[in-house]
Formats: C-alpha cells, sequence, structure tokens
C-alpha cells in the first residue's frame, strides 16, 4: 500500500469508527488505571464477558493504591471465573510495583510498561497509545486479521515468530496524530466487520483498499498453522467431609491457576481406577487418609492446551493430620464458606451440586 492509499485507509477507518465504535464502559474513561485494567481483561477475553467483569473490578479496586493494598485472593475471587489467572496475580503486583515507585504513575511509553509485570508487547502498545496517545501500533489477533486480508500477508497469523511481519505493517498503517482512537478502530473493525467468518465486506470502510476483497480470496486470508490436537487428561477429586467441614487446598502461587483453591485430587494413573486415583492423590497431598467414596459427578473442562475429564467424588475423612505436599494452605469450611473462596471453572461446576446435596 502506497502512502496515498495508507492516508485514505487511516481516513476512512477513523471516520467509520467515530460513527460506529461501541459505547463500552473503557472508552468513557482516560484514567490510564482503568484502562489498562480493560487490556488486561480483554487480552483473553470477548467484549461481552469482560464489559462486567471491568465494572464489578473497577468498582471494587478504583485506582492503583487500592488494588495494592489488596489481598491477592480478593483480587483472585473478583476475578473469579474470568480465567488466565496470572493476569489478575500481575496486575496485583504491577499495581504494588507502580504504587512504590518514585512517580506513583503508570509508566507513558511501551518499553517503560514492559518492565511491569504481565505487560507485553500488546498491552504496552494499547496502553501507552489509548491512556497517553504515545504513536505505537497495538496488535493483537483481531488487528492481524485485518491487515493480512487488506495488504494480503502470506505469514500465519499464529505463528509467533511472524508476530514482527504484522508488528511492522501495523506501524506503517498507523494514524501517528491519534493513534489511540486509530489502534481502537482497527480492533474494532475486525471484531465487529472483518470477523474470522463470514466478513460484512459490503459495510466494510476500507473495502475499496482490500486485497483479499479485490482479488476474491476473502475466505483464504489470514492464514494459519493447523492447530495442535489437545491432549485430555483423566482426574480424580475428592470432597472431603469431616463432621459439617469440607476440606479445601490451595494451589501454589505461581503457575496454571495460581493461588486458587479447589478440592483434592490429581492425574489417575493407567494403572489405577479413578477412586484408587482419589485416595492416592488425597494422602500425597495432604497426608489424609479418606474412606467411603462416592462418586458425585463427572466434569469437563478445556484449559487453552489441553482438557480434563474430572471425576469427582465425596468421601469422609478417617485418619491421618494435615501435612501438605503441594497445595500451600487448607482449611476446613461449611458448604455456605466455599463462596468466599475464588475456585477454579472446573471446579465450580460441580460445586452447585455438592451445595443442593447438602441441603437438609
Ligand atoms: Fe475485512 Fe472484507 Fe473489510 Fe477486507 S473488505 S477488511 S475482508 S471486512
Amino acid at each position: 500500500m502506497d502512502d496515498r492509499a495508507q492516508r485514505r485507509f487511516r481516513r476512512l477507518l477513523l471516520k467509520w469508527y467515530r460513527v460506529h465504535q461501541r459505547d463500552l464502559p473503557w472508552r468513557r474513561t482516560d484514567d490510564p488505571y482503568r484502562i489498562w485494567i480493560s487490556e488486561a481483561m480483554l487480552q483473553q477475553t470477548q467484549v461481552t464477558t469482560v464489559v462486567d467483569y471491568y465494572r464489578r473490578f473497577t468498582e471494587r479496586f478504583p485506582d492503583f493504591q487500592s488494588l495494592a493494598q489488596a489481598d491477592l485472593e480478593e483480587v483472585l475471587k473478583v476475578w473469579e471465573g474470568l480465567g488466565y489467572y496470572a493476569r489478575a496475580r500481575n496486575l496485583h503486583r504491577a499495581a504494588q510495583m507502580v504504587c512504590s515507585s518514585s512517580s506513583g504513575q503508570l509508566p507513558a511509553t511501551p518499553t517503560e510498561l514492559r518492565h511491569l509485570p504481565g505487560i507485553g508487547d500488546y498491552i504496552a502498545a494499547a496502553v501507552a497509545s489509548i491512556a497517553f496517545g504515545y504513536p505505537a501500533a497495538a496488535v493483537d489477533g483481531n488487528v492481524k486479521r485485518v491487515l493480512a486480508r487488506v495488504l494480503l500477508i502470506e505469514e500465519a497469523v499464529n505463528a509467533p515468530k511472524y508476530h514482527p511481519v504484522f508488528n511492522e505493517a501495523a506501524n506503517r498503517v498507523l494514524d501517528r496524530n491519534d493513534p489511540s482512537s486509530f489502534n481502537q478502530a482497527m480492533m474494532e473493525l475486525g471484531a465487529t466487520v472483518c470477523t474470522p467468518k463470514q466478513p460484512a465486506c459490503s459495510v466494510c470502510p476500507v473495502v475499496a483498499l482490500c486485497g483479499a476483497h479485490t482479488a476474491e480470496l476473502v475466505e483464504t486470508y489470514p492464514k494459519r498453522l493447523p492447530r495442535r490436537r489437545q491432549p485430555t487428561h483423566q482426574v480424580a477429586v475428592g470432597v472431603v467431609r469431616r463432621g459439617s467441614k469440607l476440606l479445601i487446598t490451595r494451589r501454589k502461587p505461581e503457575g496454571l491457576l495460581g493461588g486458587l483453591w479447589e478440592f483434592p485430587g490429581g492425574r489417575i494413573n493407567d494403572d489405577e481406577s479413578p477412586a484408587e486415583a482419589c485416595v492416592r492423590e488425597i494422602a500425597e497431598e495432604t497426608n489424609l487418609h479418606v474412606a467411603g467414596l462416592e462418586s458425585l459427578t463427572h466434569v469437563r473442562h478445556a484449559y487453552t492446551h489441553f482438557k480434563i475429564e474430572m471425576e469427582v467424588f465425596t468421601c469422609h475423612y478417617r485418619s491421618g493430620r494435615v501435612r501438605l505436599n503441594g497445595p500451600v494452605d487448607y482449611r476446613w469450611v461449611t458448604p455456605e464458606q466455599l463462596a468466599d473462596y475464588p475456585f477454579p471453572k472446573a471446579n465450580n461446576k460441580f460445586i452447585p451440586l455438592l451445595l443442593s446435596n447438602h441441603r437438609p
């Protein structure tokens, strides 16, 4: 695309965005804190899901200070259900770093922003451009798709090694006078018009400049590498009762689902039944011996890179004192108290059944 076409592209896109942008809560603010929170939430999650979480999160933690001073468990509880919990842990740590910095403010350039935990190239560019008007292109999946189609980019959008190709293309077309609106307009176009399937080319503001549309190749762009098949892990989990209380354990703070609470359990070995695995895992993780296993339910859940099939049992405490191996904390709680703790989605899939079975 030559300079003239690029200027026209910017003009058409921004004109369209001014009229058609969705009214989203984070577009009504210029507060860098709120823009940062919204971008962290939006990175892996659909806009429609994020809206409620964003409202709840910013009501409870309206600024850096309130987030920095909060207990991580409370942050995870407000985040519960949004997934990718490392984002919440990183926001919490980053808020503490901002509060203890000399300025007490979020830095305004992508380079400085990237020093904060959880801020990679995309969030750094998005926050710097939207909150501070810094001329950097924010390149997410939506933007890559638009660029691949308009510019007929042959490299696969889902191959990290080609990210620089898209980044360079995005920075070439970027409107340096209004990077905030331009970045948001590109994302909006990808999310609402240039969608993965059946893009609405007939109402697209840049249709006259789109290589894929002109060549009638819209369906063949963007190019993608085939996805690898996700493995499925068989897992057994036990709800251990002792009197009126249930045992929950806390995962270590880092890694998948770090800092969340759960019922003890783990992978089923090839040579054991789900019930045997449940008894073994509880003993290995907590040093408790259990008996009286009864099947509660079967849960399927998909994470980003694998799936689990989970057999859930109820059982009762038989002997032993808790000695943790893997989990970092534990509690004996009443069923009603489960609502006070953040749990992974796979556990929340069976907790309502557990509660209904518990009702007198
Ligand atoms: Fe996407 Fe169609 Fe617009 Fe091209 S014309 S950018 S394929 S919506």
